[in-house]
């Protein structure tokens, strides 16, 4: 059986969470006549400790309904230069709102009040007008890093006084959350807006929610409609989200243990340089002298894993839902047939 671990996306739907979907009551959702999808949403936010929250049908929307709710054509967002939002969303805050981008070198993508503060512009009518604040936790290409708490704390101090909006791609803020041991509503009222993905550790098929104020949330739902994300029996998917959120968040301790588990087998083998700390499920390793990604993702795949390559030096593994302990069994044991074909050179298609 093959071992999928390019992603936590490739989770399917549980027998429970498709009887969930069978069961769902449903209306037309852009009259606000979907019960199912209005539980998500009203669920989500009492989840959280948020006034609203609104149903979407990705984490990309998600964010870039954000992006361009926060902010005005010409403005300039601060964010990490290796957050999704700018590497992975296909230029959409450029092409949806209009804005350009301050990118900042982090800590594995973490990025400090400090370096905000440094780049935020006078208020001068040559420079674009910085409106936005951007983070991501878990930081996705940090290796799953997860964000201190006093940290944003103290970016929310300063996006206060310099009235700076406060967006967080929340894609795993579960995991960050179940990681650190918080509350569930332990970030209400730290963030302006934030999303998160059903569809990832969570174990949903699809959608993602954005969370903010009432009357952020009322913004957002407009935009969402002009980017064609009004859906209406959406109650058939909205149902797998309230499923996931009610039965799945305490078990992703469970891909964060498999995680370690990952990292422990990863280092002692020869082909394997580094991994970087392992936080929550993302494992991230480079590459020994000699190899490249091409050659490991190939060996791995012979032997029925699969992996992402991050980079041509670096490989990406993430553990979740349906990756078990008797796949790890199994995992450990096929990398001692590895076989690599040390000619094969050059680069992977799809780098991520
Ligand atoms: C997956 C992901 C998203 C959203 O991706 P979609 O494929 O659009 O759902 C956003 N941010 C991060 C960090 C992600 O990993």
């Amino acid at each position: 059986m093959t071992i999928d671990l390019r992603s936590d996306t490739v989770t399917k739907p549980s027998r429970a969470m498709m009887d969930s979907i069978a069961k769902a009551p449903v209306g037309d959702d852009v009259f606000k006549e979907d019960p199912t999808v209005n539980e998500l949403e009203s669920f989500t936010a009492a989840l959280v400790g948020y006034e609203a929250s609104l149903f979407c049908c990705s984490g990309t929307q998600a964010n870039q309904i954000a992006i361009m709710a926060h902010t005005r054509s010409g403005d300039e967002l601060i964010c990490s230069d290796l957050a999704h939002i700018y590497l992975y969303e296909g230029g959409g805050i450029a092409a949806n709102a209009g804005c350009s981008v301050r990118l900042i070198k982090g800590d594995r993508g973490r990025i400090t009040r400090t370096q905000i503060e440094q780049n935020i512009n006078a208020d001068d009518v040559h420079f674009p007008a910085t409106t936005l604040v951007c983070v991501e936790d878990t930081m996705n290409k940090g290796g799953g890093a997860v964000y201190d708490p006093l940290e944003i704390q103290k970016i929310k101090s300063l996006c206060t006084e310099r009235g700076l909006n406060f967006h967080c791609d929340g894609a795993r803020i579960f995991n960050s959350i179940v990681a650190r041991g918080a509350q569930h509503d332990s970030l209400s009222g730290v963030y302006d807006s934030f999303s998160i993905c059903l569809c990832k550790g969570l174990g949903a098929p699809i959608g993602s929610m954005l969370v903010g104020s009432q009357e952020f949330i009322q913004r957002a739902r407009r935009i969402r409609k002009r980017l064609g994300g009004g859906m209406r029996q959406a109650g058939v998917i909205a149902s797998a989200g309230l499923f996931a959120l009610q039965n799945n968040i305490e078990r992703i301790a469970d891909d964060h243990r498999r995680a370690v588990d990952l990292e422990l087998i990863l280092n002692s083998q020869s082909w394997v340089k580094s991994v970087m700390p392992v936080e929550t499920n993302i494992v991230v390793f480079e590459l020994a002298e000699g190899f490249n990604a091409k050659i490991i993702l190939s060996a791995l795949n012979k032997q029925g894993i699969l992996a992402l390559a991050f980079g041509n030096d670096k490989v990406r593994m993430v553990t979740h839902l349906d990756f078990t302990d008797g796949q790890l069994a199994d995992f450990e044991s096929r990398l001692g047939s590895l076989d690599f074909e040390m000619n094969t050179s050059g680069s992977v298609a799809g780098i991520y």
